[in-house]
């Protein structure tokens, strides 16, 4: 039980923190802290409020590493415990993820021969996003001493502290309060003013109540602490509760201070352990709409499950001004933008588990609509262009500039040419639509989307006379290896998708609600004229195609390049580079990640089975997964093609990212895109989940020799659906009454019962 729900290390390694910080990152889709470790400064600390974005002297706008509330110091006299510098006899951490709590054990020789122990619990509460708390569990082992405990919230944080490139400072410390009990510090960002209130408070228990026998509050320059003295006798344990609160302008008009000590207040009359209950009751409901359940394989099953439990703390459904970003709240990588990986790689995650969050998703790009037409203003363009890169306001974020391996200044193209990120967002609210049926949704919102993503394409395309066609050109895929190419097809393909269903569904609205299409039509500025000309121009977008019709190139000259395949593959069965003969690595036809086969899964229905055979084929030779949103497309697409032993290779690959760290950056945050990844690779992989054109669930799954059994759940419109499935059966459980396909055939299943079909 504990084995499969946990994560857990066993030796210290400080080389290891900052990957470990992300790893054990505690998050609620308001805020992310990271795992740090109190007693050792080696690392890099983050605490991250889910729409707290700045820019001042950064090169773009990035989410901010607001003041740290997580710092407890503790002496023996006058010595600090810091497990980098003292004996460490015995280490220990352990993510409990059905309940969301972190344990962490240490016991330190001090240099005078003391031995204390001290285990820990941490957990940012799901019950109330507002709170999160630790427990210290002290123990002097071998000696009587007088101890010190400091709290310390500290304003002195900057973003990029182990970049001193780009190193900013992005709040203002305005003031610190005593709050008898607690301490609170108040900072404001620099652009938006956003006023942010951290807030902490230290109680003591033995059997005999407090422990401290005196306090002292003091203001340190951007610091604020309170310390606390108390005596212990050898073997006994002290426990002491720390409890904390955030509040930010962005959450009431109320005075911050005021609402945080009223609300630390009633957190500490609430109690550690109460909250501590309400918090995993929470989880409890999650996992028991989300979670994937792979027995005979616990490497498999506690590397979903972290990828399951990390996604879901991403997000939460009540606060439609922000989205998920590529690092989520785990860590500064990517500045805290938002990319297509929302869309594409995590929204399905939360459309069939969780779809009060996928529509929140959702509502963030319709918050930004603003931006994205102001996107396309700038750019020449009409309608809205959503940004490749995502900040608070939709406007572009990407950096221009970056650095290369060797520290050479580079020019980042995504921002200006990854046009399909367009498309991506419009897809994602159709893919949202057809799995809900939230009317609501499409006609007050969705629609606008679809629309003026559709205007903004209309705009874009190029007309070729001499091939009578339309164009995209100077653009790029999915595939970044290769930069200002012509009419790349996932982004042609899926224009052309994005025009149609905008028409399609705009059709939908003129029956549903007129008076809604009217007033869109007149906001929007668009008319029938402008409907025809969509029709029109969307039927003559190029798409190259090879001779035989079924191998696609990937962008126009695509075949034409060097021809280097991939032929070995290190001991983690990933691609080594092969010898490039010469040619720079954009004038050869590998690629970071899918791009043609990235069309065909989001695509699905619109490819037959030997076309995906024969691209998956050519493709998977030339893809050397520079992207950790590359190995579980393969896999899906692999268990579609019949190829199963990289599917399942792939599928590791892609849920041990983080936790094995295969990419060499874990410690910049989380791979989010991965963890959405993962969940697709289980069930529309593994689990055969699909929907066809009726709109109608389909189940083919097929599972690794090694699997006993193999079980998901998903929320079909409404009602709980949990497939398993062993060696012999698959089994469907459905809440409602259901109409399904199992392998091809057609059942009916009636609410609370189970159908089982031979494999
Ligand atoms: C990514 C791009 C991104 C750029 C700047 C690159 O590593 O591949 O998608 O836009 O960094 O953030
Ligand atoms: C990938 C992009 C992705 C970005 C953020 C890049 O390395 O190529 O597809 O959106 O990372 O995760």
């Amino acid at each position: 039980m504990h084995r499969v729900w946990n994560v857990e290390i066993n030796e210290y390694n400080s080389t290891q923190n900052r990957k470990y910080e992300t790893i054990f990152t505690l998050a609620n889709g308001y805020r992310g802290l990271r795992g740090a470790i109190e007693f050792s400064k080696i690392g890099e600390r983050g605490n991250f409020i889910a729409g707290v974005f700045d820019k001042n002297t950064a090169q773009v706008t990035e989410i901010v590493n607001c003041q740290d509330p997580l710092i407890f110091n503790i002496y023996v006299d006058g010595e600090i415990i810091d497990i980098d510098s003292t004996n460490l006899l015995d280490f220990n951490r352990s993510l409990d993820m059905k309940n969301g709590i972190l344990y962490s054990n240490y016991k330190v020789e001090l240099k005078s021969g003391r031995i204390l122990e001290i285990k820990t619990e941490r957990f940012v509460s799901r019950n109330n996003v507002h709170r999160w708390a630790a427990k210290y569990i002290i123990k002097p082992v071998n000696f009587k001493a007088k101890m010190f405990i400091e709290n310390i919230i500290d304003g002195t944080v900057v973003n990029s502290t182990l970049d001193p490139a780009n190193l900013t400072k992005h709040f203002e410390v305005l003031d610190a309060e005593d709050f008898k009990p607690g301490i609170a510090l108040k900072t404001r960002t620099f652009d938006n003013k956003i006023e942010i209130v951290e807030a902490t408070a230290v109680l003591s228990e033995d059997e005999n109540g407090n422990i401290f026998k005196s306090r002292k509050y003091t203001k340190l320059g951007e610091k604020v602490r309170e310390l606390y003295e108390f005596f212990v006798e050898e073997g006994k344990e002290y426990t002491v509760f720390k409890y904390g609160i955030t509040y930010t302008s962005r959450d009431t008009k109320k005075e911050l201070f005021e609402v945080a000590q009223r609300e630390l207040r009633d957190f500490i009359n609430i109690g550690y352990e109460a909250e501590k209950e309400a918090h995993s009751n929470v989880w409890q409901r999650l996992w028991d709409g989300m979670d994937v359940k792979i027995k005979g394989d616990d490497t498999a099953q506690v590397g979903i499950r972290f990828n399951l439990f990390q996604l879901a703390s991403s997000a939460y459904s009540d606060d439609p001004r922000v989205s998920i970003a590529a690092k989520a709240l785990h860590g500064e990588g990517y500045k805290g933008h938002v990319f297509w990986d929302t869309e594409i790689f995590m929204l399905p995650f939360f459309v069939y588990t969780n779809p009060e969050v996928a529509k929140s998703l959702l509502m963030y790009r319709y918050n930004t609509l603003d931006g994205a037409r102001r996107n396309a203003q700038l750019n020449g363009f009409k309608g809205a262009q959503f940004p490749w890169e995502s900040a608070d306001d939709g406007t572009e974020v990407t950096p221009k500039w970056g650095v290369d391996y060797d520290g050479n200044p580079v020019r980042i193209w995504t921002g200006d040419e990854e046009y399909h990120i367009n498309s991506d967002i419009a897809f994602g609210i159709w893919e949202y639509f057809r799995a809900t049926k939230d009317e609501e949704f499409l006609i007050n919102y969705g629609t606008e989307i679809l629309l003026d993503t559709a205007k903004f394409w209309n705009s874009r395309l190029e007309y070729n006379k001499a091939q009578d066609r339309y164009e995209i050109n100077r653009v790029i895929g999915p595939d970044e290896f290769h930069e200002h190419v012509n009419n790349n097809v996932y982004t042609n393909y899926l224009a052309k998708w994005n025009m149609k269903k905008a028409l399609e569904v705009k059709e939908w609205l003129k029956e549903k609600d007129r008076i809604k299409y009217e007033t869109l039509c007149n906001q929007l500025g668009i008319s029938d004229l402008d409907f025809k000309e969509w029709e029109e121009k969307l039927n003559k977008i190029y798409i190259p195609m090879a001779k035989d019709g079924k191998l696609i190139e990937q962008f126009e000259g695509y075949f034409d390049l060097a021809d280097i395949e991939i032929t070995e593959h290190d001991e983690n069965g990933m691609p080594v580079w092969p010898d490039l003969k010469g040619h720079k690595l954009h004038d050869t036809q590998l690629i970071k990640q899918p791009d043609v086969v990235m069309l065909m899964l989001v695509l699905g229905e619109e490819f037959d089975l030997e076309s995906k055979k024969i691209n998956y084929e050519y493709y998977e030779k030339r893809t050397m997964h520079k992207s950790s949103l590359s190995p579980s497309m393969y896999s899906i697409m692999g268990l579609t093609v019949g190829d199963t032993q990289n599917s399942y290779k792939y599928f590791l690959k892609t849920i041990l990212t983080d936790l094995e760290d295969n990419q060499g950056n874990a410690g910049h945050g989380l791979h989010a895109a991965s963890t959405g990844g993962s969940w697709q690779s289980a069930v529309f992989g593994f689990g055969g989940f699909s929907v066809d054109e009726n709109e109608v669930p389909n189940f083919n799954p097929w599972i690794p020799e090694v699997w006993d059994e193999f079980t998901y759940t998903i929320n079909w419109r409404g009602s709980k659906v949990e497939v398993t499935v062993d060696r012999k059966n698959v089994s469907i459980y459905s809440q409602k009454d259901i109409d399904v396909k199992v392998y091809g055939k057609d059942y009916s299943i009636a609410a609370n019962e189970k159908l089982v079909v031979a494999r």
